[in-house]
């Protein structure tokens, strides 16, 4: 067993972090403020191979592999601490990486290189006002007709539809082909956002406010059948693929952002005085930090794993990443709250700059890529048959 990374692995994480101080760390504050993600980042993102890397060469992607994608979501998570740009990428990896194993080469060759280049953005459209975490008991109709697919419903709580208008792209969609046939009636299809009969309404969110939440209404929506990804009726199991792979990002963007506000909040203790000590000498802070740094320690190596499973294609890898997805947000909260402890009153303050995370973390906490209760039947359920 070897725990190191390799000298590419550390070659991409380098690459990836001065990159990124130079591309989106001035810009982070705003991005909270604004609600926007420059869109010259995604541009130059793509042009440095870090915006939807598993995209392979021949579709003007890097081809790179799950862990080193894993390796970049930690560390877009370590600058923009929001959370913001960690979604915009985990989607954009995640969702391009399904329409490039399932899609057919026309789709493919039509959207991935525009992903690849950070010109367009790719997302998931699965939750229903009705319910997310019940997938299989979707409402949204697609029907067959003169060769398009015609697709009636709503969709919410969708990430990156505002986005997909304004600067390109769509959501691999699933819609219900078959009505009486529950998750065997599923089927997924790529819907540009700016397709005539869509309607977005913007969602006011508490946090990671960069990127934008939305309900999508379709009202008979003409895509043309090129559009469906791989066979119909088997979407859900395409978006269950997807998922697995998706729940790694998030955990490993949570576990840089622990890593971000764990060194801060040593560097912190470790100036900071109070009855005439260092808070870092005082046992009920340092016992404190331990904690939290081996719990970091736990699910970064589980997030690994996972990563490595997806590289693999190991039949486990729902299992570990469904830990990973379960536990790294709820080990990220327990850092963030510890941290803004440490900090006193100004942890408090929007200028030091915690509160933004705690706002992000919660929409993994609530349901974002899965609620927390679905990662524990998936994980039960593994091994208890
Ligand atoms: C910020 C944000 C962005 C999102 N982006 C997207 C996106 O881009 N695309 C997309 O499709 N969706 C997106 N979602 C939606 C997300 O996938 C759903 O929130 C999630 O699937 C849960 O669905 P729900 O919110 O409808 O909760 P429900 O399914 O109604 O569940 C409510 C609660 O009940 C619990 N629960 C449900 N079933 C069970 C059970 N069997 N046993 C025990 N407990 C259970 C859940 O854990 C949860 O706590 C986003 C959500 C958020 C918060």
């Amino acid at each position: 067993m070897d725990f190191s990374f390799s000298e590419e692995n550390e070659m991409i994480r380098d690459n990836t972090r001065k990159f990124l101080e130079k591309n989106l760390l001035p810009y982070v504050n705003d991005i909270d403020k604004n609600e926007k993600i420059p869109v010259d980042f995604f541009k130059n993102a793509g042009k440095n191979g870090i915006i939807s890397p598993l995209i392979d060469n021949s579709f003007g992607g890097p081809g790179l592999s799950f862990i080193d994608s894993t390796v970049i979501s930690e560390e877009i998570a370590k600058i923009d601490t929001s959370m913001a740009t960690s979604v915009y990428y985990l989607l954009n990896t995640s969702w391009a990486y399904i329409l490039q194993k399932y899609g057919n080469e026309e789709l493919k060759g039509k959207i991935l290189p525009e992903i690849a280049s950070g010109d367009k953005f790719i997302g998931i459209a699965s939750t229903e006002p009705s319910g997310g975490s019940d997938v299989a008991n979707i409402k949204t109709s697609g029907e067959i007709k003169n060769h398009n697919l015609i697709i009636n419903g709503e969709k919410t709580y969708i990430s990156g539809a505002i986005e997909a208008k304004n600067n390109g792209g769509g959501h691999l969609t699933l819609v219900k082909t078959d009505a009486s046939s529950g998750h065997r009636g599923i089927t997924m299809v790529y819907v540009p956002a700016d397709s005539p009969g869509i309607s977005i309404n913007k969602l006011e969110n508490m946090g990671r406010m960069g990127i934008s939440t939305s309900s999508i209404t379709y009202n008979n929506v003409e895509i043309p059948e090129e559009n469906i990804i791989g066979e119909i009726n088997k979407g859900f199991y395409y978006s269950m693929d997807g998922f697995n792979h998706a729940r790694i990002l998030v955990a490993a963007a949570c576990n840089g952002l622990s890593d971000m506000m764990l060194e801060s909040g040593l560097n912190y203790i470790n100036q900071r005085k109070a009855f005439n000590k260092y808070l870092k000498d005082f046992q009920g802070i340092s016992f404190k930090f331990s904690e939290l740094k081996t719990d970091l320690e736990m699910v970064k190596l589980l997030t690994y794993k996972a990563a490595y499973l997806a590289d693999v294609d190991s039949n486990d890898l729902y299992i570990y990443s469904a830990m990973a997805k379960y536990r790294a947000p709820q080990i990220a909260l327990e850092i963030v709250k510890n941290v803004m402890m440490w900090f006193g009153a100004y942890g408090y303050t929007k200028d030091a700059g915690i509160e933004k995370s705690a706002r992000g973390i919660f929409s993994y906490l609530v349901g974002a890529e899965g609620a927390l209760n679905v990662m524990e039947i998936i994980v039960s359920r593994a091994f208890m048959k």
